[in-house]
């Protein structure tokens, strides 16, 4: 028998719990589930779990196995040293439907572009083209989320957040176009045949993994692996993250934000920028335009996909849109609380099928989820409250500092974590958001987000065929509404009363992402995406 030493590894899997383990009396299986679970437990809220009514002795197996699992998880970061993110690689401006699936890709593809442009003269004029390959999840679900037309726009020097959907629009209507890389005195032309749909399955240091290549005939000229990391963000192999200034009040929990926030006589949102101001070394002045800039774009995500007439979406499911048909007829609903839910609603999936139709959109954490925020934006300014851009200002800082976190210490990637890492993080910014507008103190910001999290915790991502449609726009629909529930909970109730903290939510997301099926990852190959037939 293997010996239950604390060296041993996190969630043993079933071989490695000994029958000898078992206390006499007991199922062998619900000893065994029941172990992980109380050891789960003991790990993510620090309490040590109470007795199992029948396992007899004590079940020191289950916090042996227990204790070990944090330190396993892939999608926990080992390091925790304070959040360094930006403003401005958080909140991305691109082409929808993905953020991680054409986002990230065609920032992946433009990077690589940029570097190409850089290289010696004399290998320029060797070149003769450049090849893109998808693996993973992106080679698996990339078609439904225009990762080839994506890709390509990258490689031919088209910038994510200028470029014209129409561009995209074109591509996709006339896929056998090409066009002119300029490279140095070279120039040589792509297609969407130098985007390759490589192998769906195999053992990527990522999910989503590329590789780029600039070629000179069959010989590679230069070559780089990269990876979508999720939310739009990108690493490539040797990354290094770039040099920051050091924030202000060093944070990577939410309990460690509002000790600042306490300790400071601050809000969440003045911790968050005086964390900008430092890392980034951008002025106040600067931090302002450039949330004003995104709190922009949004209202006109809003309202575009407000006034677009009913049509069907691109891709096999023929999916009509409606966001104009709901706006329209929740403003006709004689109760006026019905209408306020219907209209968030509208506002949501606006945003939602702007991402859909592949026109530029927020990444808030991510496209998938891109109709969250603008909705709540929407509905506090203009569309609704009318609450003073200041405020907004705020919340998006609020909201900010909830991704983050959620990226720190869990992820934003449908690939790595199901959709409880992008719709059910949009949920919970969006909560922190509205909070944060209300002038709420840190603990109702917390409080809001870690409820809307919490309520989204085990949710899968299944699109169907690949396209970011269903589930995902009527998603971003319910995931605001659950904002605003949050929102609601989180400021009627005592704020100290609550039982769960917003940093013990986003530990149960990454062990929960960690546990879920490849199946339920962006895959395309459970749930709705399976169950759904077309025809
Ligand atoms: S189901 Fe959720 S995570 Fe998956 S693509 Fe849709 S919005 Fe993204």
């Amino acid at each position: 028998m293997k010996s239950k030493t604390s060296d041993d590894t996190a969630f043993l899997p079933e071989a490695e719990i000994t029958a000898s383990d078992v206390p006499p009396g007991v199922d062998r299986r619900a000893f065994m589930m029941r172990s992980a679970l109380f050891g789960a437990t003991a790990v993510l809220t620090g309490c040590a779990p109470s007795k199992p009514e029948t396992a007899e002795p004590p079940p020191a197996a289950a916090l042996q196995v227990a204790s070990k699992v944090s330190p396993d998880l892939e999608v926990v970061k080992k390091s925790k040293a304070p959040i360094m993110t930006t403003l401005d690689e958080f909140y991305k401006v691109g082409p929808g439907p993905s953020s991680s699936h054409t986002i990230g890709p065609m920032r992946i593809t433009y990077d690589f572009y940029q570097r190409c442009t850089k290289l010696p003269a004399d290998q320029l004029a060797k070149a003769t083209a450049l090849k893109v390959h998808l693996y993973g999840s992106l080679s698996a679900t990339g078609k439904g989320h225009g990762t080839e037309r994506a890709a390509l726009a990258g490689i031919v020097g088209k910038e994510p957040a200028t470029v014209d959907p129409a561009f995209l629009d074109d591509l996709a209507a006339n896929p056998k176009q090409s066009f002119p890389v300029k490279l140095g005195a070279k120039t040589f032309n792509a297609s969407l045949e130098d985007i390759v749909y490589d192998a769906p399955k195999g053992n990527f240091p990522h999910p989503n993994t590329m590789t780029c290549k600039l070629m000179a005939g069959s010989q590679v000229l230069h070559e780089l692996e990269y990876y979508s990391v999720g939310g739009g963000f990108i690493e490539w192999k040797g990354y290094t993250p770039p040099k920051k200034g050091q924030p202000k009040y060093p944070y990577s929990t939410m309990k460690q934000l509002q000790a600042h926030a306490v300790a400071n006589k601050l809000s969440v949102a003045q911790v968050v920028l005086a964390n900008e101001i430092a890392v980034s070394g951008k002025t106040e002045a600067e931090i302002w335009a450039f949330v004003d800039k995104i709190h922009n774009a949004m209202v006109a995500i809003v309202k575009t996909g407000l006034k677009a007439p009913t049509a069907t979406l691109p891709g096999p499911i023929k999916l009509k849109t409606k966001a104009g048909e709901v706006y329209a007829r929740s403003m006709d609903d004689k109760y006026e609380k019905q209408r306020g839910v219907g209209v968030v609603a509208a506002y949501a999936l606006a945003g939602s099928e702007e991402n859909a139709r592949g026109h530029l959109v927020v990444t808030a954490p991510t496209g998938g989820s891109a109709g969250v925020i603008p909705a709540l934006v929407y509905a506090l300014g203009e569309g609704g409250r009318k609450l003073p851009v200041e405020k907004i200002r705020n919340g998006f800082l609020a909201a900010a500092a909830v991704g983050y976190l959620c990226k720190h210490n869990a992820t934003l990637s449908g690939a790595e974590g199901g959709c409880q890492a992008e719709i059910g993080v949009a949920s919970a910014m969006g909560a922190a958001l509205i909070a944060q507008a209300h002038d709420f103190d840190h603990q109702v910001v917390a409080n809001a987000a870690e409820s809307s999290l919490q309520h989204h915790l085990g949710m899968t991502c299944d699109p169907v065929a690949g396209f970011v449609q269903i589930p995902c726009i009527e998603r971003c629909a319910f995931g605001a509404v659950k904002s605003w529930t949050g929102f609601m909970i989180a400021s009627n109730e005592i704020p100290s009363n609550r039982r769960v903290d917003f940093d013990t939510t986003v530990d149960a997301m990454a062990l929960t992402a960690k546990e879920m099926n490849a199946k339920y990852k962006e895959t395309s190959e459970g749930g709705l995406a399976v169950s759904l037939v077309l025809c």
